[in-house]
């Protein structure tokens, strides 16, 4: 048995940047990562938005995460040779009765730091955009589009600079008391299986979709806390590369009232490849395994169904004039952490006070902006990891 820092579960991005900032603070760090790869669950399924932070309640975790992370994040990507460009985002209202919400997201991101936001009219949007329909738009310049596992797998490098023990294909099975931390029990191996305990002095729990069950590993109750996960899929469709290039930005129709999610999107990747989506698919129950154990991604279904096809050309028809239902293939699906599934809830980033559950760092339900936000959350779980380790 050896004596460690600080073990984290999970190696999606954010369990990386935590080990990244973790690392750099000089502390001996190991992070556990289930599947036999580093980001391949929810951080490489969705829309790789380095987002703007325009939609968050101010002073939120979200807002001021989202909005700082958007800004260390290009910079690691640039420093790190991660793939990264600031496309812009615009946020498009197709009817007047829409320009209301669309002023009180300019009042409420530049409220919340968001830079250069500007309101354009119908004549400046079709400047700018000509392949877009609306009455006006709200202009997102910083907004950005990032190779997502590519910045996971960075940062994990960084870590690994800093000393680092990464571990793929190794779950975090168990948690239990000891004097000076935790005692983590680690499963590895597909075929042969092997197990062994570490002591850790603080152990961060970024397990994404698992989190809340990480969490009941050390005895917390999920439910009293209010920490259920409620699974919902956001599914995207590609869109036919005859129209690369018809749209330079990312392109999203003014939000549902309910503030479930920021409304299926024109997404672009680094290749300029277009997506449309993610819906907001909920499940009629808990797509994970029953009894609390854990599974891996090829548990999950991730299929996505083609009759979903015209509901998405439906809206998306409102914004993009030239867009036929033949465009739209069935593209890929990711799940989102959620910890309610209508209206807001901020991200959870809790370090525990509880004599029984000193040293431990829970985060959880961070859905999206959890990706831009990646940095920021590390940066302040770090904070939390330096008093516990004081
Ligand atoms: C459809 C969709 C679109 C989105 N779009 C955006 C966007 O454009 N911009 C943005 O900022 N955010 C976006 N998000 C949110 C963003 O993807 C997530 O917030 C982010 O990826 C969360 O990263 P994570 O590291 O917390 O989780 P994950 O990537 O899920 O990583 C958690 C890791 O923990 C591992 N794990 C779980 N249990 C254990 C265990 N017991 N032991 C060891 N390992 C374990 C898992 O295998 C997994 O790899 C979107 C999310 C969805 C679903």
């Amino acid at each position: 048995m050896f004596e460690i820092d600080v073990t984290i579960a999970g190696g999606g991005v954010v369990g990386c940047a935590v080990a990244a900032a973790c690392a750099r603070k000089g502390w001996s760090v190991v992070l556990l990562e289930q599947e036999a790869g580093l980001g391949r669950a929810t951080t490489s399924r969705n829309s790789q938005v380095s987002h703007g932070g325009m939609y968050y309640p101010a002073g939120s975790l979200k807002a001021r995460y989202c909005v700082a992370g958007r800004r260390m994040l290009k910079e690691f990507c640039l420093d790190h040779g991660v793939g990264y460009q600031e496309c812009g985002k615009l946020i498009v209202a197709t009817s007047a009765d829409q320009l209301g919400e669309l002023e009180r997201l300019h009042a409420l991101g530049t409220e919340n730091g968001v830079e250069d936001l500007r309101l354009l009219d119908a004549g400046e949007l079709s400047r700018l955009e000509p392949g877009i329909d609306g009455v006006a738009a709200l202009h997102s310049p910083r907004t950005g589009i990032l190779d997502a596992e590519g910045v996971a797998k960075a940062f994990a490098r960084v870590a690994v600079g800093g000393g680092a023990q990464v571990m793929t294909g190794a779950r975090l099975a168990g948690l239990e008391r000891a004097p000076s931390g935790w005692l983590v029990s680690v499963e590895s191996g597909a075929v042969e299986r092997e197990s062994w305990r570490h002591g850790s002095r603080c152990v961060v729990n970024a397990a994404g979709l698992w989190a809340d069950r990480v969490a009941a590993l050390a005895g917390i109750d999920p439910v009293a806390r209010n920490w259920s996960l409620h699974l919902s899929r956001g599914n995207y469709f590609a869109v036919d590369p005859r129209h690369t290039g018809k749209v330079g930005h990312l392109v999203y129709p003014v939000p549902p009232a309910d503030g479930s999610t920021l409304g299926a999107h024109v997404c672009l990747d680094l290749g300029g490849r277009m997506r449309l989506g993610p819906d907001y698919e909920l499940l009629a129950g808990d797509p994970r395994p029953a009894d609390g154990r854990f599974g891996l991604d090829a548990d999950l279904d991730y299929r996505v169904d083609p009759a979903r096809a015209a509901e998405f050309f439906a809206g998306a028809r409102t914004f993009l004039p030239w867009l036929e239902i033949e465009d739209l293939t069935p593209d890929m699906c990711g799940l989102r952490p959620k910890l309610c599934l209508h209206g807001f809830r901020d991200f959870e980033v809790s370090r525990e006070s509880d004599p029984d559950l000193v040293g431990l760092i829970n985060l959880v339900g961070i859905d999206s902006p959890g990706l831009t936000s990646s940095p920021a959350l590390a940066e302040a779980v770090a904070g939390l990891a330096a008093e516990i380790l004081a």
